[in-house]
């Protein structure tokens, strides 16, 4: 991710460092960029036959819907093209997109309104409140693409120039400062975390970083894929800087450089698998011991640089990153080193250059990484980097018009049921022992819930915005960003902020706060949807929720108790047949196939498995005991059980389309599994599936080896 998409997609990105939120899903993406490491989303519905989606409008989506099911199929045979099939033959990918799935439908609906507010607040009208004023102006800077094109590069030019300036390697170090705190993620990631042992207060954390490539792997696998994707990135680097205003031989010498330089710090970077285990991002230390242990950075100049507040321990994630790259820091040339702090200031801020830079930045990260036929729109890029960088001030007017107080009160029913039944789920579990029982009984007992949007807004009164300035108001809004987070050393941990905006389509679970979220933006339809009956809303958000839940009980959340400390709360017998399972899990998911050879990884995958199989089996617990109490809800509808109803609708969350291109990177990128796998896998575990439908023993639906976490 460059640092102006981070900026789009707000401080989420930033807690990935360390300290990773679970998401429910690989979400909304793209923005301006439409760049990061990560996929794309959004565009046109069905029914609109123009190749670009962006003016075209997207439907509200719809829950339950029988015309997206090939009722050809034998549910018992194939269950998500059963419920899929006619929605993925209708619903090709929009040219501007590499993914198009359920979600991606929802974001666009959800965008299309932030387009309408956005519109409005860009014309000046004294009577704006400050709130639509700034928003309004921020969109308004990057609607005017006249004016961002006449300028060419040159609102980057102070940045260059900073860097240019470099004589010394002292000078380096607090360049790597300046470039940090406008959000530039060169060399490694430095920002506030919950203390890992005492998660009330916030530490000070620095972190592995520094690649331009989405993964460690892209630079050091040997097959045929990697090798090119190398050198078409060597390629990309050399044409920005051409487009910089280097000679091609130059550019050329310098790209290669980059790639010297990055492949050395990929080596130096722990697998994202091993990143799983917070044993593994747990390195409290005395600020003395880092500077030991990486004394070329000059650590002790750096967080003077930075301007925060002082410290006497960090946490460094992982420490054998620092140690690997310290001799970087004096073998390698200084030119070097410039030339690549000048590839990372560009690369993130090309986005909000003229068109040739956007073009090249969507040729290589859009095109070729990710399958994208077309650059979004410019709206619909302008509307994604307003959201991420003033997401809530975005979010009030959003609120306003879209989230009522009657979906606040169904949607707690629905928490408040579903923490029922994980709590009957655990008390149930054959496999558990009743004293870890307890405690995984007290762990349920103290998540708490946020539902829609926060309860005080961010102030953003001091965050500049200058129509006219696109990259200038980016740069603002983004040093706002990282201002606050490193202002959080030392200070307590704020359970009430949150890591999503409200238009967001996605949920998550945070650990060290030890709550699960959800915005606004997913509270509709095809997940929650108010016109709808029980079976397909417990079947859609019922699981989502579940989904959340289960993730403070996967292989990453089980290892941290009640309060959000890494503590160990399992019996060693337990924890045994904990991993035995969830290992059943990852062989499962692992043995399925993501495009050509490239199989999904099981491990990586391992805690969104989890959750995908805990979240559905929770929710089915909850429809259950719903019914038992209303038996309204037990009634056949257009044809259908209410738990046949529920697992369509569940599967029908999950309907997409991807490219080839985004397959690929997502299986080597991304914790979850494809809309595909995270319907077949779950439902090929679950028994209640097999008898929902009347499998016969030896459908394809069967698992012969079904597993059973939560
Ligand atoms: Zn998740």
């Amino acid at each position: 991710m460059t640092n102006l998409q981070k900026a789009k997609r707000g401080k989420t990105m930033r807690c990935k460092r360390a300290l990773p939120l679970v998401f429910l899903g690989s979400l909304a993406l793209g923005a301006l960029a439409q760049s990061g490491a990560a996929p794309e989303k959004k565009a046109a519905h069905a029914a609109v036959k123009s190749a670009s989606a962006g003016d075209t409008t997207v439907a509200q989506p719809k829950s339950f819907d029988l015309g997206a099911m090939d009722k050809t199929v034998d549910p018992c045979d194939d269950f998500y093209q059963y419920s899929c099939g006619n929605w993925r033959k209708n619903n090709p990918i929009p040219s501007d997109q590499s993914r198009w799935g359920r979600f991606n439908e929802l974001a666009e609906y959800n965008r299309q309104i932030l387009h309408q507010i956005l519109e409005k607040a860009s014309v000046n009208d004294p009577k704006r409140s400050p709130v639509m004023q700034k928003v309004g102006d921020m969109y308004g800077s990057c609607m005017d693409e006249t004016a961002v094109n006449a300028k060419g590069a040159a609102p980057l030019k102070p940045v260059l120039k900073r860097i240019a300036a470099i004589k010394t390697k002292a000078q380096l170090v607090s360049t790597i400062a300046y470039l940090h705190s406008l959000g530039v993620p060169a060399l490694f990631g430095f920002g506030a975390q919950p203390d890992l042992h005492n998660a009330s207060t916030l530490i000070a954390n620095v972190g592995q970083g520094g690649l331009g490539l989405p993964d460690r792997d892209y630079y050091l696998a040997t097959d045929a894929k990697s090798q090119e994707t190398r050198q078409k990135y060597v390629e990309h680097i050399s044409k920005m800087f051409v487009l910089l205003g280097d000679t091609p031989e130059a550019a050329k010498t310098e790209a290669q450089a980059i790639m010297a330089l990055e492949t050395k710090l990929a080596e130096a970077t722990t697998e994202r698998v091993k990143m799983r285990d917070p044993k593994n991002r747990d390195h409290k230390m005395a600020v003395t011991e880092l500077t030991a242990l990486a004394p070329n950075f000059q650590f002790a100049s750096f967080f003077a640089a930075r301007g925060g507040p002082s410290f006497t321990e960090v946490n460094v994630v992982p420490p054998d990153f620092f140690q690997k790259v310290n001799p970087l820091i004096d073998s390698v040339s200084l030119a070097d080193w410039k030339t690549y702090l000048r590839w990372h200031a560009v690369r993130g801020a090309a986005p909000l250059l003229s068109q040739p830079f956007v073009e090249e930045n969507f040729n290589f990260q859009g095109k070729y990484l990710n399958g994208a036929k077309e650059l979004q729109a410019r709206w619909k890029r302008c509307v994604q980097l307003t959201d991420g960088a003033l997401g809530e001030a975005l979010g009030q007017p959003y609120v306003q018009e879209t989230f009522g107080p009657e979906g606040k009160q169904r949607m707690l029913r629905m928490v408040n049921a579903l923490e029922e039944a994980l709590g009957d789920d655990i008390q149930s579990l054959d496999w558990m022992t009743p004293e870890t029982k307890k405690q995984a009984a007290a762990k349920l007992q103290a998540i708490s819930n946020k539902i829609g949007y926060p309860d005080q807004w961010r102030d953003y009164s001091t965050v500049v915005i200058k129509r006219g300035d696109l990259l200038g108001d980016a740069q603002r809004a983004r040093a706002f960003e990282v201002k606050r987070n490193l202002n959080k050393i030392g200070q307590p941990l704020d359970k009430k902020e949150w890591g999503m905006t409200p238009p967001t389509v996605n949920a998550y679970y945070n650990p060290p706060e030890n709550n699960i979220n959800f915005p606004a933006g997913i509270l509709q339809p095809p997940f929650f949807d108010k016109n709808a009956d029980d079976a397909v809303n417990f079947g859609g958000i019922g699981v989502v929720i579940g989904h959340e839940l289960t993730h403070g009980f996967d292989d990453q959340g089980s290892k941290y108790s009640g309060d959000g400390n890494l503590k160990n709360w399992w019996t060693e017998a337990d924890r045994q047949e904990f991993d035995k399972r969830t290992t059943c899990v990852a062989d499962e998911y692992g043995s399925f196939i993501a495009v050509d050879d490239v199989h999904l990884n099981g491990r990586l995958t391992l805690g969104e498995n989890t959750a995908d199989n805990g979240g559905i089996h929770i929710a089915l617990m909850a429809l259950h005991k719903a019914a038992a109490k209303d038996a309204s809800i037990n009634q056949t509808k257009e044809g259908f059980t209410a738990e046949q109803r529920f697992f369509i609708g569940f599967a029908q969350v999950w309907c997409e389309n991807h490219t080839p291109e985004t397959a690929r990177l997502l299986a080597k990128t991304d914790p979850h599994s494809p809309g595909q796998y995270r319907v077949i896998g779950t439902v090929e575990n679950n028994p209640d599936f097999a008898k929902a439908f009347n499998c016969k023993p030896g459908s394809k639906m069967i698992s012969a080896n079904a597993c059973h976490v939560w």
